[in-house]
């Protein structure tokens, strides 16, 4: 299957029955296709609302929890976002596609490698991406007005509450790997922090350290 218009149109109609309705967002799914970031036998599956095996043991996530994150996080043009997980390089894309920058860590250099590559087939020319322990965050390129953990922490890594601006918004399914967790909402303001629970959701632990590949 290609991302034709048919395809697309089932698609979006899966995110919409799902609660995935702001438009800017919408649209960047409707743009990034999922199927330039699955490899082998699954990309056959692109385009259903699944989550599906990527190398490293890891997931591309589910397209509408994808779509629920990002419609969480609340992204404009201005924006300087932290991705913590880039896994497939999928979820990187959609953001790119909403806001200034992107910065997308992963612990795997094989993921990394082939988030990359993907990129800049497509073009994509805002985000960057570093092999690191995005539990630390990156010191460096902080602070964001945005940042997104895409794998499962038992609590918000305090390092990256502290590279989160006044008025940043953070969005982290928190809990137990391998139980399921908690998606919630971190708002910063001037006296600290707001914390807002949206749903459940499975994601893979956040691991600490560098990958073996
Ligand atoms: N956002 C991805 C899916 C993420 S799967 C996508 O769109 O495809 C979770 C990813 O988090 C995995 O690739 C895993 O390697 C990564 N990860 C786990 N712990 C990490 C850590 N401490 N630092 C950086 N990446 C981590």
């Amino acid at each position: 299957m290609t991302f034709d218009a048919e395809a697309k149109m089932q698609f979006l109609f899966a995110l919409r029955s799902k609660g995935v309705t702001d438009s800017a967002v919408l649209q960047a799914m409707e743009r990034v296709d999922r199927g330039d970031y699955i490899q082998g036998y699954f990309t056959e599956r692109a385009y259903e609302d699944m989550p599906l095996p990527i190398a490293c043991g890891q997931t591309i996530s589910q397209p509408s929890v994808v779509g629920t994150m990002t419609q969480a996080l609340q992204v404009g043009p201005r924006d300087k976002v932290l991705e913590v997980g880039t896994g497939s390089g999928y979820q990187a894309a959609i953001l790119s596609q909403l806001a200034r920058r992107v910065y997308t860590v992963d612990r795997h250099r094989r993921l990394v490698r082939a988030a990359r590559t993907v990129f800049e087939a497509q073009g994509i020319n805002n985000i960057t991406v570093f092999t690191a322990d995005g539990s630390h965050g990156l010191p460096d390129q902080a602070p964001f007005d945005r940042i997104l953990v895409t794998a499962a922490a038992e609590d918000p890594p305090g390092p990256l509450l502290a590279q989160l601006k006044i008025g940043g918004i953070m969005v982290v399914p928190v809990g137990q790997s391998d139980a399921v967790q908690r998606l919630i909402r971190v708002t910063r303001h001037e006296g600290g922090f707001d914390y807002e629970e949206l749903r459940p959701v499975r994601f893979v632990p956040l691991v600490e350290g560098l990958g073996k590949d």
